[in-house]
C-alpha cells in the first residue's frame, strides 16, 4: 500500500496508511493518531517530509484500536492523551481495547493522560460508538472535525461490533455531530 502525505490546509497535513495521521503544525505540533505499525517506515518517510519527530509535542488518540495506535514510539518526546473511557477501558483488557495482543503489549510501556474538554485550540467531543472511549476533535477556527472512526466520508460509521464497542449509543454520537457544520471532514480511514 502507497503512503501518501498532503494538505488539508495552510498548517495541517493528512498522511494516509491505512489509517490517517494527522498532523497540526500549531504553536505546537499535534499528531492525531498514529497509523498502523505494518506501515511504520513509510509512515515515519512521510512524516518527517513535515516535522522532525522529536518536535512532536502532543499526540492525541481518537481511540485505542491497533490501527490508530500502532507508530505512537515514534514520538519520543511527546505527552499522549485519550478519553478517560479509552485508558480504563485499556487498563481492564488490553487486548480488546487495542484488538491485537503485541501492540497492546507494546504500548504498556506510554503514560496516557486523560484528555480535558479542550486541547491547543481543539474542542473535545465525546462520541461512544464505535468504543466506548472515541472522541472526536472540533477546530472552530477551521470549520474542521477529525472524525476517528466515529463518521466516515459518504455518512458511513464505524464498526459496532468490537469488544469496546457501545452500539446503543453511536446514534446520539452521530446526532450531536451533526450540529458541528464542518466544512472539512478528517475522518480515521477514507472508506
Ligand atoms: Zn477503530
Amino acid at each position: 500500500m502507497k503512503s501518501i502525505i498532503e494538505n488539508v490546509t495552510d498548517d495541517i497535513w493528512k498522511i494516509r496508511a491505512n489509517s490517517n495521521i494527522y498532523f497540526l503544525d500549531f504553536e505546537k505540533k499535534i499528531i492525531i493518531d498514529t497509523g498502523d505499525r505494518g506501515l511504520r517506515q513509510q509512515t515515519k518517510q512521510f512524516l518527517l517530509k513535515v516535522v522532525s519527530l522529536d518536535k512532536v509535542e502532543i499526540v492525541i488518540f481518537t481511540h485505542l484500536h491497533y490501527d490508530h495506535i500502532g507508530n505512537f514510539d515514534l514520538f519520543s518526546d511527546a505527552k499522549f492523551y485519550a478519553s478517560q473511557d479509552a485508558i480504563s477501558d485499556y487498563k481492564n483488557n488490553p487486548e480488546g481495547t487495542v484488538l491485537v495482543k503485541d501492540i497492546a503489549e507494546k504500548f504498556k510501556k506510554i503514560n496516557l493522560k486523560p484528555i480535558h474538554d479542550e486541547i491547543q485550540g481543539l474542542k473535545v467531543i465525546k462520541t461512544p460508538g464505535h468504543t466506548k472511549g472515541s472522541i472526536c476533535l472540533w477546530y472552530e477556527k477551521e470549520k474542521i472535525l477529525f472524525s476517528g472512526d466515529t463518521l466516515f466520508g459518504k455518512k458511513s460509521h464505524g464498526r459496532l461490533d468490537l469488544p469496546t464497542s457501545v452500539p446503543g449509543n453511536m446514534r446520539e454520537s452521530l446526532m450531536n455531530l451533526v450540529k458541528y457544520n464542518y466544512k472539512i471532514l478528517c475522518p480515521g480511514h477514507d472508506y
